[in-house]
């Protein structure tokens, strides 16, 4: 009976200690079809059971589609794509699970043809079209079709990227999104703005995609700019304000997934942000962290959105600047002992911190990344500069005593002490682990960069270089990419 309950309380322990640690990863969710068709129809099932209108257009027209997505939603209406010359089956059997009364086609014949449109109309459907002689045309008509506003969203029309992030700003708000080329409004586009009664606009953009010229003609604007696609995405969510609880990502090149995930962004209240389909870009995850993201549904099956760029986001280190400082450089040795110099140690093993680091999703800063010297203040203003989250010194120690051995991580109270604290204790074990060595433990010790980087901050002493055993540990490539997974693991569960 004893050991019956001994059994018992050791299981549900260990089911209370696993719980917390399986919930700390951030929260990914994915929705996905095999093709852009399949992939909008699965969208649609996130909110609509059924949907008395729905929104139909061309899956290669990504000018009609970024047009209707406001609408759609203004509607109530799941925005659907279709193949140009036939209605796609995942569109057919969605029309039909939703009980669509009446479609509406965005986009002309060249979009989305007769033949298409009889095929819905032998569903029983009744089929609306909205077309205009161009995309700037269309769009403007089915701006039309939205509900009075005074505002609207103007992009390059021939740039679909751009307006994805906005789609959500626009269609929650009943704004229209009008087309410009760079370098002129085009006459459909002015005349929209003027019967709309426009008053002002937001630029999804920069000069590259509507020149100052353009910008200036148009009703009192407002442009939000990036470097690149998954910049201005991300500072269309900042600069707008949209909400981030529970973030859309998708593949910034995949217009198709995009749009329609932005669609369904609305829907719910969301945002979107875009990234590279193989790795988390650096401005989402720049995004991520600044504004502390941890829930995401990602848009679009693999290799769309790759497992990678999945498990990125899923873990809680992702967006998070770390400050590594591998000791001392150039004319500063460190430690010498058993053939090696603490510094070129010190480096090796922050290198592959940084590989790792950045693997994991997170913002990696050296404060060294070759053999140079900065002193213990400059390493410390490298950090607040970088604005990091966390600071990792890597050293190695030594003693007169050729028999000192062993790995030891150090703390300052100055600052972020318990915070810093549970950073170490995350960090010594899987070091310990990773390099066999004896734990020596977590310690304080006012060690300049430590007491003074504001952030939660460690020094790491990996091993003794003047230890026989340590060293030739230190020596080993292998060795030092196991400290370095070690680290990161640390940091990792710091986070979880
Ligand atoms: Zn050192």
């Amino acid at each position: 009976m004893r050991s019956y309950l001994k059994v018992l309380i050791i299981s549900m322990l260990g089911l209370i200690l696993f719980i917390p640690s399986a919930l700390a990863d951030n929260a990914v969710k994915r929705v996905g079809g095999s093709n852009r068709y399949g992939t909008a129809a699965a969208l649609s099932k996130q909110v609509y059971s059924t949907a008395s209108t729905a929104v139909v257009v061309g899956g290669g027209s990504y000018a009609d589609a970024i047009s209707a997505a406001p609408m759609a939603y203004q509607k109530n209406a799941p925005l659907l794509y279709t193949n140009k010359d036939n209605l796609s089956a995942e569109t057919k059997t969605r029309l039909k699970e939703l009980k669509t009364k009446t479609v509406i086609i965005v986009g002309g014949t060249p979009a989305v043809s007769a033949n298409t449109a009889n095929q819905i109309k032998a569903l029983g459907i009744s089929v609306k079209r909205i077309s205009g002689s161009n995309r700037y045309d269309t769009a403007a008509k089915v701006a039309m079709e939205m509900p009075a506003a005074s505002k609207a969203v103007i992009a390059n029309g021939f740039l679909y990227a751009d307006a994805i992030a906005a789609i959500p700003y626009a269609a929650m708000n009943g704004y229209p999104i009008l087309f410009t080329n760079q370098t002129d409004i085009n006459s459909a586009t002015a005349g929209a703005i003027k019967s709309k009664g426009i008053k002002s606009s937001i630029v999804a953009g920069g000069t590259g995609s509507i020149n100052a010229s353009v910008f200036n003609k148009l009703p009192s604007p407002k442009r939000i700019s990036g470097s690149n696609r998954y910049e201005l995405a991300a500072n269309l969510v900042q600069q707008l304000n949209l909400p981030t609880g529970n973030v859309f990502v998708s593949n910034g090149f995949g217009y198709a997934d995009s749009i329609a995930g932005a669609a369904l962004a609305a829907k719910k209240k969301q945002s979107i942000i875009l990234t590279n389909g193989s790795n988390l870009s650096k401005e989402t995850r720049v995004i991520i962290g600044r504004k502390k993201l941890s829930s995401f549904t990602i848009i679009g099956n693999t290799p769309a959105v790759s497992s990678n760029v999945a498990n990125q986001l899923k873990n809680p280190v992702s967006g998070k600047t770390i400050l590594i400082d591998p000791g001392h450089g150039d004319q500063d040795s460190g430690s010498i002992g058993n053939g090696i110099l603490e510094k070129d140690v010190n480096l090796d093993i922050g290198k592959r911190l940084n590989t790792k680091l950045n693997a994991s999703g997170a913002l990696p800063v050296m404060t060294r990344s070759n053999d140079t010297f900065y002193s213990l203040q400059e390493r410390v203003n490298k950090g607040a500069t970088a604005g990091a989250d966390l600071f990792i010194s890597v050293h190695g120690n030594a003693n007169d005593a050729t028999s000192a051995n062993g790995t030891e991580t150090y703390y300052d109270e100055t600052y972020q002490a318990a915070a810093s604290k549970r950073l170490a204790e995350q960090i010594q074990p899987k070091v310990v682990n990773a390099l066999s060595t004896r734990d020596r433990g977590v310690k304080t010790a006012p060690f300049y960069v430590i007491k003074y980087s504001k952030m939660p901050s460690v020094l790491v002493e990996t091993a003794f270089i003047t230890n026989p055993s340590d060293a030739s540990k230190l020596k080993q490539a292998s060795y030092k990419e196991k400290t370095a997974a070690a680290i990161n693991d640390g940091i990792v569960s710091y986070y979880k």
